[in-house]
């Protein structure tokens, strides 16, 4: 089985497997992905990201997790979190984000934490840069390596890092630490299929972000220091489908910031 996979549990590692939230949509994708962990040998699953409040799609994760230990949020944005209170009342299992308003039960989670959930180590890296609080977890387990990556690297395309939250001099650094990664790490992402390399991949957003950066500065001495975002979306963005053109303002709008100094 390959992605997408809709309403079934598909295992993508030998700890991992991830269950498609049928909520397709410019910035989902696909859909929103619900990663259940669980080392083969434990009863329990920690479920990463429920998705919204569907609760079709949370029964569904019910049903394939079993016990759940822990339920771990990426980050704030409705298309992770909706439905989190829902499953966690469910499973009477705490939720744990880096936002401590969003944690139940337990408190929040801060980089370089070591999780022990479902018989497996959860590194938590603060990732900020798409939004202020986005997490990754990695895990490496009998010699196998992977990184939930969230929003903050995507199966296919690229994220929006839309201000005042989402910050590009952050997510140029997040990049440049998910760079640092193990070679051969494998990236379980929030929306899209997952990767083999997430080194690889790193270094692709970046190699992306700074030809972007290139293309406003240019774009900036053709039309003038006091462009807005919409005129350099117009013609930095001139090859992308214009439904993407608002969250294209968003991340012009980020990488203005950056460049300005602010
Ligand atoms: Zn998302």
């Amino acid at each position: 089985m390959t992605h997408p996979a809709y309403g079934v549990a598909r295992q993508v590692t030998p700890f991992a497997s991830v269950l498609l939230e049928d909520n397709p949509g410019p910035l989902t994708l696909d859909g929103t992905n619900t990663w259940l962990l669980r080392a083969p040998d434990s009863t329990h699953t920690a479920v990463v990201d429920p998705g919204e409040l569907d609760i079709p799609h949370l029964e569904r994760v019910l049903a394939a997790a079993g016990p759940i230990e822990a339920v771990l949020i990426t980050h704030h944005h409705e298309d992770h979190v909706g439905g989190a209170k829902w499953l966690a009342d469910k499973a009477n299992a705490p939720v744990r984000a880096f936002d401590q308003a969003l944690c139940h039960g337990e408190g929040p989670l801060r980089d370089g934490d070591t999780l022990t959930l479902a018989g497996l180590d959860l590194e938590v890296l603060h990732t900020p840069g798409h939004s202020s609080d986005s997490v990754c977890f990695a895990i490496d387990h009998n010699g196998q390596s992977a990184v939930l990556t969230g929003d903050t690297i995507l199966g296919r395309g690229t994220t929006v890092i839309a201000p005042p939250d989402g910050q590009l001099g952050a997510y140029l650094d997040a990049l440049r630490t998910l760079a640092g990664r193990a070679p051969n790490t494998a990236v379980l992402p929030g929306h899209g299929p997952e990767l083999p390399d997430l080194v690889g991949v790193a270094r692709e957003y970046l190699a992306h972000r700074e030809q972007r950066l290139d293309q406003i500065r240019a774009a900036l001495a053709h039309i003038g220091p006091d462009a807005t975002p919409r005129q350099i979306v117009e013609i930095v963005y001139a090859d992308v489908d214009k439904s993407l053109w608002g969250p294209a303002e968003w991340s012009v709008q980020a990488q203005l910031a950056y460049l300005r100094g602010r």
